[in-house]
């Protein structure tokens, strides 16, 4: 990823942009334009498709939104008419935190014109979605399958989208959208323009764009795979055992105010979440047994600043935006090595220094070992020396302290126990899919068939290094 410190030479208003729209920038504390921004601006405001390699991080939102918005004035109106407000912009997102985030964004920009916005995603009742729909918005942002029950609802048209932005295509093609996607394309009108963004450009995202996408500029600010420039990497090599007081020692230790702790599976996020409230750590969960409303409570508290540690998997962080976040800790280390990366892209944002620091356990090793083959680079390791460590035993799924607080029973010495295996955990391998709300039941259960299962991570890898086709599951 190139460094968003990385000045460049022009301002915001070298771009032509209206002025209310620079007030608007303004109003956000952004003083120069990102790289991705300085770069996209002009060739999204002449018109041109893009074929974007950025990471959420580098100013990507306002790289595509702040020209839609300039684009879009023209048929700004302030009328109440909701014919006078057609869907002109389409802006699709993998998970429902992202949408959520490019429509704060989107919202912001666009504070001081007349345009309208607004977001729809799966997990929630659809009505109060309905009614801003049937109000009109000009730029509307949604994801893939709550998108299509609105337009089997009626509730929304799509003849008159202008401009088609797919953010982090990859990780749609990845949750089993494309087939939704494809849906989607084909209630555009042909005559658009089409923007997409995306980590990596695999094959898969090659063909995608050659099948929608007319004549694009390729702009590429992150090296393919590459990590932050601006994030520290270090591991660790710590027992499974003790890494649980490692990370405590880290926050205690590195005054890491906040951080993202990565893991594996929701099982183990829940337990770890559990953990650390215990000793001493203000923790929330975010992952797919929590509902929408959980998660969104979960991360507004975490970017007030109420919460220290905000345990995730994968799925349940992907896009997450928060400000100056100083660190994230992969708990354990991603089965997918691509998974590191955009891990570790939480961090170091906006030019922001971070540090990422990766747990490994002797079973992980190989993963490691995956991870520094794809980012072409050795992780240093660090030296960890733990004042405690905090072994516990499990019991009928049960933890067992040993009755003095803080302290912790011994587990059994290893030999006795099963060798541990990385939890087989298949909703990790699946998107988020909210307990149908009982409300809304009937639109949830077509919500929850938006992405199916993506490929078994072997494949996925090959793939997002060019090797095998990734097909998706409902092709
Ligand atoms: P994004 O990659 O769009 O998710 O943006 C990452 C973060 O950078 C967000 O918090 C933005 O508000 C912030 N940001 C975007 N553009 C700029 C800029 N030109 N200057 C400073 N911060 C920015």
């Amino acid at each position: 990823m190139s460094d968003v410190n990385a000045v460049p030479t022009a301002g915001f208003d070298s771009f032509g942009l209206h002025s209310d729209i620079l007030r608007a920038v303004a109003d956000q504390g952004y003083t120069q334009p990102t790289p991705i921004q300085a770069q996209a601006i002009p060739i999204v405001l002449a018109g041109r498709d893009v074929m974007g390699a950025a990471q959420t991080g580098t100013g990507k939102t306002a790289s595509f939104s702040l020209p839609i918005i300039q684009r879009l004035l023209a048929h700004a109106s302030t009328s109440t008419s909701p014919a006078r407000h057609p869907v002109r912009a389409l802006i699709l997102t993998p998970t429902r935190e992202l949408a959520d985030q490019v429509a704060d964004n989107v919202r912001g920009y666009a504070q001081h014109t007349a345009l309208r916005s607004t977001v729809v995603f799966g997990g929630v009742d659809m009505r109060a979605q309905e009614a801003e729909l049937r109000r009109g918005v000009e730029i509307l942002i949604a994801t893939p399958g709550r998108l299509l029950d609105h337009v089997q609802q009626r509730t929304v048209d799509l003849g008159q989208v202008q401009i088609l932005v797919l953010d982090e295509a990859d990780r749609m093609l990845d949750m089993g959208f494309l087939p939704d996607l494809q849906r989607i394309l084909n209630l555009l009108p042909k005559s658009r323009q089409t923007l997409l963004f995306s980590a990596t450009f695999s094959g898969e995202i090659k063909k995608l764009a050659a099948s929608y996408l007319r004549d694009p500029v390729t702009i590429e600010v992150a090296r393919r795979n590459a990590t932050a420039e601006n994030v520290q990497q270090v591991v660790y090599e710590v027992a499974e055992d003790d890494k649980r007081a490692a990370v405590v020692q880290l926050l205690r230790e590195r005054d890491l105010k906040q951080v993202i702790v990565f893991v594996n599976s929701k099982i183990g996020a829940s337990r770890l979440a559990r953990q650390l409230e215990r000793d001493g750590v203000v923790t929330a969960a975010i992952h797919g047994d929590k509902s929408q409303a959980e998660r969104m409570q979960a991360l507004e508290a975490f970017k007030q600043g109420g919460i220290a540690a905000l345990v995730a998997t994968d799925v349940a962080a992907r896009g997450l935006d928060i400000a100056e976040l100083p660190g994230v800790i992969n708990y354990d280390l991603p089965y997918n090595p691509e998974d590191y990366v955009h891990r570790i892209g939480r961090t170091g944002r906006a030019g922001a220094s971070g540090e990422a620091i990766s747990l490994c356990a002797p079973d992980e090793r190989k993963h490691l070992v995956e991870i520094e083959k794809l980012i072409k680079r050795d992780i240093p390791r660090g030296q960890l020396q733990l004042t405690r460590t905090s072994a516990y035993h499990e019991r009928d799924g049960e933890e067992r302290r040993n009755g003095r607080s803080g302290s912790f029973e011994r587990r059994p010495p290893r030999s006795t126990r099963p060798r541990h295996v990385a939890p087989e955990d298949e909703i990790f391998y699946k998107p988020y899919e909210p307990a149908p709300a009982k409300e809304d039941e009937a639109a949830d259960v077509k919500a929850t068939s938006e992405p199916a299962s993506p490929k078994p991570p072997k494949r996925q890898l090959a793939a997002l290094l060019g090797g095998v086709p990734l097909k998706t599951p409902r092709d």
